[in-house]
């Protein structure tokens, strides 16, 4: 299982290996991105909104080998 996005960045031929998150709400996995279209896998905007049910902040990490790392990062902003 890939924690890192394989989507392409939009005006690039990159790969995004954005972190990727899964929606609480409906399940949906993607990158977040801080600008709207900006990888061909995103779905989270910069407020943390889903961007397939815009629920907010209903979003989990996928990259568990960083969870211990990160484990203060974790929650997402107010
Ligand atoms: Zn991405
Ligand atoms: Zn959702």
């Amino acid at each position: 299982m890939t924690t890192r996005c394989d989507g392409v960045r939009a005006g690039f031929s990159l790969r995004c290996h954005g972190t990727l998150y899964r929606c609480l709400s409906c399940g949906a996995e993607g990158c977040a991105q801080t600008k709207p279209a900006s990888c061909s896998h995103q779905r989270f905007d910069v407020s943390g909104r889903c961007t397939q049910c815009a629920a907010v902040g209903k979003r989990e990490m996928l990259a568990p080998q960083t969870v211990g790392l990160f484990s203060t990062l974790m929650q997402d902003p107010p």
